[in-house]
């Protein structure tokens, strides 16, 4: 077999070359032409081109395509979800690359015996179909989302996906009750927190390491039909902080709370990207700077809030509710910004700013993107320098950072996560155009490197989020020395030859 792998490099151009790999392999699926899809990520910064980009048609295909790969000395698999990966993770260098989309867009909703209603979804499924079949056909929806949802269910479980509902359901990765994975070694299972737990858990925020996960029962919840969404902002970092714990720790007093809770800093200038212009919600608002006091720095901080409500609430019922979680809240009262629109038109917000990206040739640039969970403790320091000096005139895109809690999170997955109970995500979503229009994307890898360089010199309680290493021992001290044990252990059991994401560059393959 592995002969004919080595033929198809020389013949991958010919379609004879393709469809005999597909046939020696006897898969369901295809094996494509190389393309240049599959080594290449929205990252935009490597490359890598596969061996084969390999279009599964289920978990055999997937399961014969890694047994084929172990019985080699070097080939190693990777699965690519929709590649919205920044730094090659999903890419496998002269590897096998499986196009996990092909896995079709399988869901069946399914209520169970105690009442729980999960859908049952392909791991290649992209989020934005299971949200617009959950709600169209059945009127249910995840609990918890990202923010952007082209991305597809197995790569975001394989990191952790985070967005405004985390504080209340944890991440995508608390919101799964199944799992079918294929290991390393080309076996089929299904695991849960019952049957094969330590698969499970594993695979969840594993990065790929141990399992390419084909199915997962996803946790669901009826449907809202309308959103309110709104944006209020501030001039100190440390009432915005205060307002943002408060909101996402109200509900333990029996309190009630926002349905969505974010925030982000964003530059105190005229900047359409990423300064005061980007923040009204609808077209007719506009940003007054003149109700800001004199005293305003050169960032702002906005907290960005959604209440979901039923058609057949009353507007003044769905106001009353509202003004009651914005009471004594300290935010400048002149710059609250707000829209109604449906609960899918809010889920998919991202799409909109893609689309304007895609128009303006952004979208396609590199994007050096930095996503790190930051201790609370920690967070007004990384304030006072990263945003407020570091970041002072923005980034060109929006620069995230809101309240998570630790306990809403299964410490028996592979995340890893800062100390505290509340830590606070930030993400650097740059977006620039190109070089020489934009800043050159080593530059901004430099000032990414400054960041992080600056949190572990203070001695910061930080973990990367999405991480990218380039050496094991890099790695080892990501997860601390328990972690990196049992990530270990699991590698050993699950993928003993390291085959699986070669791109995520934690372990070599074991000729
Ligand atoms: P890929 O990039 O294709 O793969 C990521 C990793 O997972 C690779 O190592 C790959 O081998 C592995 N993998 C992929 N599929 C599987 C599978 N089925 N089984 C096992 N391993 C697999 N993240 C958030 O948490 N919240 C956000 O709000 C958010 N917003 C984003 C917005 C944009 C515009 C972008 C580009 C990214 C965003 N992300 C966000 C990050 C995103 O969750 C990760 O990049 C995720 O990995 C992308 O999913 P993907 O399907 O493209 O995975």
């Amino acid at each position: 077999m592995i002969a004919y792998l080595e033929c198809f490099v020389s013949e991958s151009r010919h379609d004879d070359g393709v469809s005999s790999l597909s046939k020696a392999l006897g898969l369901q699926g295809t094996v494509a032409d190389f393309g240049g899809e599959a080594g290449r990520d929205f990252g935009g910064m490597k490359s890598f081109p596969p061996l084969a980009f390999i279009r599964p048609a289920g978990a055999d295909d997937v399961a014969r395509v890694v047994k084929e790969a172990a019985r080699s000395s070097n080939l190693t698999v990777a699965a690519r979800g929709n590649g919205h990966s920044i730094n090659g993770q999903a890419m496998a260098d002269r590897g096998l690359v499986l196009d996990m989309r092909s896995l079709g867009e399988h869901l069946r909703v399914v209520r169970a015996i105690d009442g729980t209603v999960y859908a049952d979804v392909s791991g290649g499924a992209l989020w934005e179909d299971v949200l617009k079949r959950c709600v169209s056909e059945h009127g249910m929806a995840p609990r918890s989302w990202t923010d952007y949802l082209s991305l597809t269910v197995g790569g975001t479980l394989s990191n952790a996906g985070v967005s405004g509902q985390a504080f209340r359901y944890g991440p995508q990765t608390s919101n799964v009750t199944e799992l079918e994975v294929v290991t390393g070694k080309g076996e089929i299972f299904n695991c849960s927190e019952k049957e094969n737990s330590e698969l499970f858990f594993g695979a969840l925020g594993g990065l790929g390491q141990f399992g390419i996960i084909t199915k997962a029962k996803v946790l669901l919840q009826p449907a809202p039909d309308m959103v309110r969404w709104i944006r209020l902002v501030y001039t100190e970092f440390d009432d915005f902080t205060r307002d943002a714990e408060l909101l996402v720790t109200r509900q333990d007093d029996g309190g009630d709370s926002f349905d969505y809770v974010e925030g982000f800093a964003f530059a105190n200038s005229d900047n359409p990207a990423d300064g005061r212009p980007s923040v009204p919600l609808d077209p007719q608002e506009t940003f007054d700077p003149a109700h800001l006091p004199r005293t305003s720095g050169p960032i702002l901080y906005c907290l960005e809030l959604a209440h979901h409500y039923r058609n057949t609430d009353r507007p003044s019922s769905v106001d009353t509710g509202v003004n009651r979680l914005l009471g004594g809240l300290g935010f400048v009262e002149e710059l609250k910004f707000q829209v109604d629109l449906t609960y899918v038109e809010f889920l998919l917000r991202v799409k909109r700013a893609e689309e304007h990206a895609k128009a303006n040739g952004i979208w396609d640039a590199p994007h050096p993107w930095l996503n790190m969970f930051v201790s609370k403790s920690d967070i007004a320091d990384f304030d006072r320098t990263v945003f407020k000096k570091i970041l002072k005139d923005g980034i060109g895109g929006p620069m995230l950072v809101y309240p998570l809690r630790r306990s809403k999170w299964d410490t028996r997955t592979s995340v890893v996560l800062p100390e505290s109970e509340i830590f606070y995500i930030v993400a650097l979503l740059r977006s620039t155009p190109p070089y020489p229009k934009g800043p050159s994307a080593e530059n901004l890898v430099a000032q990414n490197q400054e960041i992080i360089q600056y949190c572990t010199r203070k001695g910061f309680d930080f973990k990367l989020y999405l991480p990218h290493y380039r050496s094991q021992e890099d790695w080892k001290r990501h997860f601390g020395s328990d972690q990196w044990s049992r990530f270990v252990e699991r590698k050993k059991c699950f993928d003993p030859m390291a085959i699986l994401a070669p791109g995520q560059k934690i372990f070599s393959r074991v000729p």
